[in-house]
């Protein structure tokens, strides 16, 4: 199984003549929730079409791409996994033929049974071509034989457990679910008999597509060919347990999540930070992107000026996409460049929205300090990342995360800070709503949705690595 770590994209369109160009423009504004592969299946309501290949989106997809996807649906997929060899037999989405028909599979999440599953398939005789776990969903629907299309999708999904945000192409249209607990986003959109589903808003937008709603925990939504749709299963009553770190982090700032603008919730975030940590200093920037709007808050509750002090090079990827100790310190350096004529002389306040392993924070408090910072002060706008996430965000296990191991004021020396603070619970929340409706396991190890015995290996499945040749048609059998 591809192990606990993995970040997607997904989106879903069903209506316009050309889907997949749409598809292909939402997962353009999903790039940051994967860059490894990205793949699109389209349908004419016949047979579907399929091309999925390594790297972004304006890789993957060219002119001739797109137009070898016909029809007026189409399902996408971005996606990122730090577990196992890139391989094109990972890339979503899955596509399978079955009795009834095709399915396309999109997934955002990550199951935390899904050895177990997959072992009582195989066991059964089912075949894996992939080591996804969302290869099992594929099998769990086939597998009920006697069912129509919408019991078997319920009942597979009955069997699932841990995180899931599902776009599922049929022939006939799409199912979209999300887990009961909803730890992964699911948005929907429409615009003039075109409906979209997306897992942020920010992919709407790009389609000047309405944001009608957030898909409810535990919500399954079908859609028809023509548009109309129809909730087959509405959320349960308090299961709630949204992640927080797509708040914090994941997300796109000019998305709405749980109801609330990423940006407001990042702002509140800095807000909270200044009035725990004030600093004694002259002005406060972000570790741009990501922590951009948490700078801004600060910079507004401490009333200190806020500045462009690091430049980020956007044209390399995500320093996370290149593991490997010797190459992420470099990376630090071609990411960001800091602004001298802003930080010499200056006692600077440095706002991150998170510390992983410490060594961004450790490179750029030198590279401050090189630029002429009087004093560095490292805010962070999070609790301390402590523990692996299962449920589909890339955070490693505790002996890579420098807070499972260190103080504080052992990190602060460690990075080279003259002085650290980290958001505590307590604001954490007074910024994005209350504890219970959501997930923090990766700060505070309480993995609400229980884990199966041996999920924290990272090792892929023991199954060969197929590799699959794209386009890909499958006909419908
Ligand atoms: P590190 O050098 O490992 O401490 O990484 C910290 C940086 O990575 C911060 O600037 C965060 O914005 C960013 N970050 C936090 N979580 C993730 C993640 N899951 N994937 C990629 N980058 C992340």
């Amino acid at each position: 199984m591809s192990g606990p770590r993995e970040e997607c994209g997904i989106v879903a369109v069903i209506g316009p003549e050309r889907a997949a160009e749409w598809a292909c423009l939402g997962l353009y504004a999903l790039q940051h929730r994967g860059q490894e592969s990205s793949g699109i299946v389209s349908s004419d309501g016949v047979r579907a079409y399929a091309h999925r290949a390594m790297g972004l989106v304006a890789d993957a997809f060219d002119e001739s791409a797109l137009a070898s996807l016909p029809g007026t649906a189409a399902v996408g997929h971005n996606r990122y996994s730090t577990t196992g060899s890139p391989t094109l037999a990972n890339a979503q989405p899955i596509l399978v033929n079955y009795r009834d028909g095709f399915l396309a599979v999109a997934h955002n999440g990550n199951l935390t049974n899904a050895r177990t599953l997959r072992r009582r398939l195989e066991r059964s005789g089912s075949i894996f071509q992939s080591t996804m776990d969302t290869e099992v969903v594929v099998h769990l629907i086939a597998a009920e034989r006697d069912a129509s299309r919408d019991r078997a999708l319920l009942n597979a999904l009955d069997r699932l457990t841990g995180a899931y945000s599902l776009l599922i192409l049929t022939p006939d249209g799409l199912y979209a679910a999300r887990d009961p607990h909803g730890f992964r986003p699911l948005a929907l959109g429409r615009r003039d008999g075109a409906v979209v589903v997306a897992s942020e808003s920010c992919a709407l937008d790009l389609l000047d597509v309405e944001l009608e709603r957030e898909l409810g925990p535990g919500e399954v939504l079908k859609v028809g060919l023509d548009g109309s749709y129809e909730t087959l299963r509405a959320s349960p009553a308090d299961a709630e347990c949204l992640c927080v770190f797509e708040q914090i982090y994941f997300a796109r700032p000019d998305s709405t999540l749980y109801g609330m603008s990423v940006d407001e919730a990042r702002r509140r975030l800095g807000r909270e930070l200044a009035r725990e940590h004030p600093a004694d200093a002259d002005c406060v920037f972000a570790v741009p992107d990501s922590s951009n709007s948490a700078a801004l808050g600060y910079a507004e509750f401490s009333g200190l000026p806020f500045e462009l002090g690091l430049i980020r090079n956007h044209y390399i990827g995500r320093t996370f996409i290149q593991p490997g100790q010797a190459v992420r310190d470099f990376r630090v350096k071609i990411k960001y460049n800091p602004v001298s004529s802003v930080i010499r002389g200056k006692r600077v306040v440095v706002v991150d929205d998170s510390i992983v392993r410490g060594t961004t924070s450790k490179a750029l408090v030198g590279l401050v300090r090189d630029a002429g910072a009087a004093e560095v002060h490292l805010r962070v706008a999070s609790p301390p990342l402590r523990h692996p996430c299962y449920y589909g965000i890339d955070i490693p296990s505790r002996d890579e995360l420098i807070a499972a191991n260190m103080t504080v004021p052992e990190i602060a020396a460690f990075v080279g800070a003259d002085s650290l603070g980290y958001l505590s619970f307590d604001g954490l929340y007074r910024a994005v709503g209350a504890r219970e409706h959501h997930c923090d396991a990766c700060m505070s190890g309480n993995y609400r949705v229980p884990l199966e015995p041996g999920i924290e290996e990272k090792t892929a499945f023991e199954t060969p690595e197929l590799r699959v040749h794209s386009p890909v048609e499958a006909p419908v059998a």
